[in-house]
């Protein structure tokens, strides 16, 4: 792996935008005491991806590292730093020849990743750098007292440098995740049953009141036609009285006609006589 070049800007002692350009051999690089040398290196693990403050010598939060002024400097607002790797081996599962890694930081808290200039997630940016050394239980980068601690440490943290170093911390990666979506797969199951098991006892009940639900629409329906049919009767039975009243009423206005042509002529003979 080929470290190509490095910016830093706003990073600890680093307001303005530094650049270390690397040619080929060994690079040193060298200063006094407490001129920044370390941070160089804390800026490559923090690109990288740390999540932890402490491990970047700040107290609490991971703000402490945006350069916060000096004597004649006021502070920034934010850090960002940028590394560049040679991608021409294949060395990552990318198509471009090289790998820029961008992380920034705001006073807010807001953070943010990049991955040649588009806008990644942390998760990416840990996932592209798993067993290839640079990752955040990599090797390659070894602070002051790092390697009495690693020496000291128990074996099981050690093991992580040797699981990172034989690639297979991405499968370890990818076990734990696996493990954890079991787990929650797993709890899923378990309240589904109980969803299950308290639908199952609805069920009876929902039965029943579904059968007295069936019985009332089929008594309504029945309901329905007994009243049609009833006044459909009541209907023949008023046009029948109707015909009869009419007929009546026909016979009586002819009688009264009759009746009265008879008084007509009777009122005639009484005149006559
Ligand atoms: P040594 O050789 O003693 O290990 P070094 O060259 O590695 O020193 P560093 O530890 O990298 O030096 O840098 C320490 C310097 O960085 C200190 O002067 C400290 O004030 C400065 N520094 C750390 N954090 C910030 C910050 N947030 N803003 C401004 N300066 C900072």
């Amino acid at each position: 792996m080929y470290l190509k070049s490095f910016d830093i800007q706003g990073f600890k002692s680093f307001p303005d935008k530094v650049s270390l350009i690397f040619g080929g051999g060994l690079t040193a690089v060298v200063g006094p005491n407490g001129s920044g040398k370390s941070n160089i290196a804390e800026a490559a693990q923090w690109v990288l991806g740390e999540q932890n403050p402490r491990a970047l010598r700040c107290e609490k939060r991971m703000e402490e590292i945006i350069f916060h002024g000096a004597a004649h400097r006021g502070p920034m607002g934010f850090a960002e730093v940028s590394l560049l790797l040679d991608n021409s081996g294949g060395l990552f599962p990318m198509e471009q020849q090289e790998v820029l890694v961008t992380r920034r930081l705001y006073r807010s808290g807001e953070s943010e990743y990049f991955l040649n200039k588009t806008a990644v997630r942390l998760k990416d940016v840990l996932e592209l750098f798993m067993d290839t050394g640079l990752g955040r239980d990599g090797y390659c980068l070894i602070g002051q007292g790092r390697i009495g601690e690693i020496l000291s440490d128990k074996s099981g943290d050690r093991r992580r440098v040797f699981e990172e170093a034989s690639g297979i911390s991405r499968y370890r990666h990818r076990k734990e995740e696996s493990e954890r979506k079991l787990a929650l797969a797993a709890d899923n199951l378990l309240r589904i049953g109980d969803k299950i098991e308290e639908l199952e006892l609805q069920v009876a009940p929902l039965r029943e009141q579904a059968e007295t639900a069936r019985t009332y629409l089929r008594m309504r329906d029945e309901l329905r036609g007994l009243e049609i049919n009833l006044w459909l009767e009541a209907l023949q039975k008023l046009r029948l009285s109707h015909d009869r009243v009419r007929d009546n009423y026909t016979d009586l206005t002819a009688q009264l006609e009759a009746g009265k042509m008879a008084v007509d002529e009777l009122y005639a003979e009484a005149e006559r006589l």
